[in-house]
């Protein structure tokens, strides 16, 4: 009988662990669990709902979901894509639901059934978990299986891939995404909660841009806009220490677009006052807020404005500059960018090229995504790959 061993009883090294034996049902699986139980992190992700996938219907770009992994997602998905975790989930009782955004949720909006899911089908198909149990090195692993699957979660810190380091592997070094940004402005602070629907965050000086929603928050900046920001820029924001300018276009419209709809605004509203007519869904304390950012009194008419008063304007609106002096959590939810280098990989495998029988799937390899479910299927998708890959390993 062969012997897999898998490192981590999360996402991946579960969904890995169930899908080789129902593939090689004679192999012997150990999962080794560093934590007191399996699937820890699962329970919690999604705020306690588990946000287990994506539809990707919003997605044209995989770059935009994966900053870091895209390439290998792109053909990875191909293999186990979202409709394929959708169907194993449902196959297995599981009621899905799809919320705003193309998110998929558990009907039940209960992480725990995910982890319940999960925990039955190992047991039935005998899947050997053993909690407690940290490697420190992966050798003593090695000489002990005939494949092992390293699905260890991301590590903040690159201390945390050290059992990898008899390897010899190429690691990128391991820094936080997803997270909210600081500013010591404290002009916002009063309009902490609200929402800036079509925002446009930027980083001046570097191609990183995100468009979403921007929620202020009592520290900065956050919402969907700062997380994406967060994520695609990770690396760059880690270098220079979270201490960077932010460039805020708070309605998502460019100069020569935003002249003309506030020329048109101004003509057709001529008599009413500028603080009434908030652009873009804007609040209109931030509207207003936004005018005296511009060094204009809000309570003027449109006709009052004048054309040194519109370029002002125009200039607060698509180009408005903080001082960022931090990052700050996004309630717990985090992700780790870099990890296991994918140069590292055969990217058909996802087995490590120098070293046969050794694969790598999950957060521990330089793959992730924004929120919305990606980071998890990503974990399904690479989970599953590594499993396929042993299974034909074994055979040969
Ligand atoms: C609070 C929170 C909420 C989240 N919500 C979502 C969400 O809703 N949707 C989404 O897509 N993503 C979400 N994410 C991200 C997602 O949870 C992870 O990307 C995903 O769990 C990664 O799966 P994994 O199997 O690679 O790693 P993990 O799920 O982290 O599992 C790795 C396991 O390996 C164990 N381990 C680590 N080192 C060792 C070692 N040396 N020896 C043995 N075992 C070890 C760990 O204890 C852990 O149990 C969330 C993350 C957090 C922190």
């Amino acid at each position: 009988m062969n012997n897999v061993t898998i490192l981590g009883a999360g996402a991946a090294g579960c969904l890995a662990a169930i899908e080789l034996k129902r593939r090689s049902p004679e192999t012997g699986v150990t999962v080794l669990e560093a934590g007191p139980r399996p699937l820890a992190k699962v329970a919690l992700t999604g705020g306690g709902r588990c946000n287990l996938t994506n539809t990707f219907a919003r997605i044209g770009d995989l770059r935009e979901a994966y900053p870091r992994g895209f390439r290998l997602m792109k053909r990875a998905l191909k293999e186990f894509g979202p409709e394929d975790t959708m169907r194993w989930f449902e196959a297995e009782g599981v009621r899905l639901v799809e919320e705003d955004g193309g998110r998929i949720f558990p009907a039940s909006g209960d992480a725990m059934q995910i982890v319940r899911t999960l925990l039955r089908r190992m047991e039935k198909e005998g899947v050997r978990i053993i909690c407690n149990n940290r490697v420190s090195d992966i050798r003593p692993v090695l000489d002990a299986s005939d494949a092992v699957i390293v699905t260890t979660g991301g590590s903040p810190k690159r201390a945390g891939l050290g059992f990898l380091d008899p390897l010899g592997l190429e690691i990128e070094t391991p820094v936080p995404s997803l997270f909210t940004l600081k500013t010591d402005d404290g002009t916002l602070k009063a309009l902490m909660g609200m929402v800036a629907p079509n925002a446009v965050l930027s980083i001046p000086g570097t191609a990183f841009r995100a468009a979403a929603p921007l929620l202020l928050t009592d520290w900065g900046f956050g919402g969907p806009a700062t997380l994406k920001l967060s994520s695609y820029a990770a690396r760059h924001l880690a270098e220079c220490g979270y201490l960077t300018s932010l460039s805020v276009n708070w309605i998502g419209e460019n100069e020569q677009t935003l002249r003309e709809t506030l020329s048109a605004t101004a003509a057709a509203n001529a008599r009413k006052m500028t603080v009434n007519t908030p652009l873009s869904g804007l609040p209109g304390r931030l509207w207003a807020f936004l005018f005296e950012r511009s060094g204009i009194r809000s309570d003027i008419r449109w006709a009052e404005l004048g054309s040194k008063g519109l370029n002002r304007l125009v200039s607060t609106l698509t180009n408005d500059r903080y001082s960022i002096t931090g990052r700050a959590a996004f309630k717990e939810e985090f992700v780790t960018c870099g990890g296991v280098s994918l140069r590292n990989l055969d990217p058909a495998t996802l087995g490590a090229r120098n070293h046969p029988g050794v694969y790598f799937a999950g957060e521990v390899l330089d793959i992730d995504a924004v929120t919305g479910g990606f980071n998890l299927q990503a974990a399904w998708t690479t989970g599953w790959i590594c499993a396929r890959s042993v299974a034909d390993y074994l055979k040969k």
